[in-house]
């Protein structure tokens, strides 16, 4: 993982969740995907870094993902550091077909900014505080409003934004992968490894 901002990342923290999560066998990911042939075709040249940014944070990592056709396991804690419920302080072990799909998404468009991760994990509290506030804002719960029963709690799910590629293109491609469920927002992605399934309008 290369530092690319002076934002620290926290050290204790870090150590504690590479301590207490345990990896499962390593497996070649894209591969244990499943993803479609057109999708392994975008996804071969794996030393490329994934590039996140938490807009929320201002944290920004290149994170080395795989090593060879493996998992690289700093490479994933790295990705539940970024996927973190950072209201709340929560890291958990978050699904990692999302970091592969991620991935594959980075090689599709062949951005060169970070992909800006706008939530990913989030504890019960935090996705009834959103939920709330997207009822009170428009005045009952819509499409829109996180769910009760949100992926994110699961963190099976995650947001996000690919710079210079409209929201909807994306959408159109996370449901070419039927990895689970797709929401095509007006200005981000929602992708989750839950049931296939779509909402938003059609991309
Ligand atoms: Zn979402």
């Amino acid at each position: 993982m290369t530092k690319l901002e002076t934002h620290d990342m926290n050290r204790g923290a870090f150590n504690r969740i590479a301590m207490t999560l345990g990896l499962s066998a390593a497996v070649c990911p894209l591969v244990a995907l499943g993803l479609p042939e057109s999708a392994m075709a975008a996804a071969p040249v794996m030393q490329t870094p994934l590039r996140l940014f938490n807009p929320h944070t201002n944290e920004k990592y290149d994170i080395q993902l795989f090593q060879g056709s493996q998992w690289n396991r700093m490479g994933i804690l790295s990705c539940d550091w970024m996927m973190r419920d950072w209201r709340e302080n929560q890291t958990v072990q978050c699904d990692r077909k999302l970091y592969a799909a991620l991935y594959v998404i980075q090689r599709k468009y062949g951005v060169v900014s970070p992909i800006s991760v706008n939530s990913g994990f989030r504890s019960e509290k935090t996705n009834a505080m959103l939920r709330g506030r997207s009822i009170e804002r428009n005045g009952g719960a819509s499409w829109e409003t996180p769910a009760v029963n949100s992926q994110h709690c699961k963190a099976r799910a995650v947001d996000f934004k690919v710079p210079g590629v409209e929201p909807r293109t994306v959408a159109a491609f996370v449901e070419s992968l039927q990895l689970g469920g797709t929401g095509n927002y007006p200005t981000f992605t929602h992708m989750d490894t839950g049931s296939i399934r779509r909402w938003g309008p059609k991309p």
